[in-house]
């Protein structure tokens, strides 16, 4: 047991350290990205399933770094929130996404929602709900068009906090979306302690969702939401059967590379109208 012990030292300090090196490197070159204009957003549509009509956006991340390449937001936003980067990166992305919403609604003489991502780490403190109020006036668009989309862990994990800062976000007239619903916790007892707007079916149910057993959980989440009186959203509906499914059951609304990946804001509009005439 010692000798393989021993072994298993040998073999993973050295992996470890790597690991190591790689998340020093990754968040020097964040740090740096973050004042230099690497970052860029996408903007993926959202559909209503009724009228196919597009109604909102969710804002995504995007970094292509000139050393390291494109990096994917699931490596970079857990990079800076580990260095404490998020706060600058979250405000970023809230005043981009506003004022690139506002040009687009402008374009299209309609408004449309927009979606940001939220990490739980983003919500410590009153700076940045004062920061989202300032992001929607400078824009000059409305609360109501806002959507905040927070993971369940967030609900797991903290309590008073963030009830009050969900409480008063949404006193803003912000919506409150939980996101990747269903993957990994199974309390639901937070949807009725939480002000909870709308919920978002994680796309791992809606890729099998030919299978009876995640068809039963959609079910059961788009009854639940209904009865709740909250939204329902299915991200990652890549096929016409998955949407011709979401639809017979009611679903609201739907996200997906069927209808479009993340766009840049410059493309929306065409995207947009192109989508809303099918
Ligand atoms: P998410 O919020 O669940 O975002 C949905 C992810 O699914 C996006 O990946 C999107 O590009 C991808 N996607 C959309 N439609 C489809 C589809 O039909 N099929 C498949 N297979 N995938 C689809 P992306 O852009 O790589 O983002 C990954 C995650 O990174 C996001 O997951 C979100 O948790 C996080 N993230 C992205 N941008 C931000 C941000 O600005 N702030 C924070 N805090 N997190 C962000
Ligand atoms: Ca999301
Ligand atoms: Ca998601
Ligand atoms: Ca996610």
């Amino acid at each position: 047991a010692k000798a393989s012990g021993r072994n298993a030292i040998r073999w993973f300090a050295p992996r470890m350290l790597a690991e190591n090196n790689d998340r020093l490197a990754l968040s020097a070159a964040l740090r740096q990205a973050l004042d230099q204009d690497e970052l860029s957003l996408v903007y993926q549509p959202q559909v209503d399933l009724a009228t196919g009509e597009v109604v909102g956006v969710e804002a995504l991340a995007r970094w292509t770094s000139p050393s390291l390449g494109s990096v994917p937001p699931d490596r970079f936003i857990p990079v800076a929130e580990d260095g404490g980067m998020i706060a600058q990166l979250g405000d970023w992305v809230l005043s981009t996404a506003c004022t690139a919403l506002a040009r687009v609604q402008e374009q299209l003489g309609r408004p449309l929602r927009l979606a940001v991502n939220v990490s739980p780490r983003q919500l410590r403190g009153r700076a940045w709900l004062e920061e989202i109020a300032a992001a929607i006036e400078t824009a000059g668009i409305e609360p109501s068009q806002l959507e905040v989309e927070i993971t369940e862990g967030l609900l797991i994990e903290d309590h008073g906090d963030v009830v009050a800062m969900l409480e008063s976000l949404r006193s803003l007239g912000v919506t409150i979306v939980v996101d990747d619903f269903g993957r990994g916790y199974s309390s639901l007892a937070y949807l009725t302690r939480f002000p909870i707007d709308k919920i978002k079916i994680d796309r791992s149910f809606v890729q099998e969702i030919s299978t009876a057993e995640n068809a039963a959980i959609v079910d059961a989440i788009i009854v639940m939401a209904h009865a709740l009186d909250m939204t329902v959203v299915a991200e990652g509906v890549e096929t016409a059967a998955q949407e011709r499914y979401l639809l017979d059951r009611g679903c609201d609304e739907v996200q997906g590379y069927l209808y479009s990946p993340g766009v840049p804001a410059g493309s929306l509009e065409m995207v947009t109208r192109a989508l809303s005439r099918q």
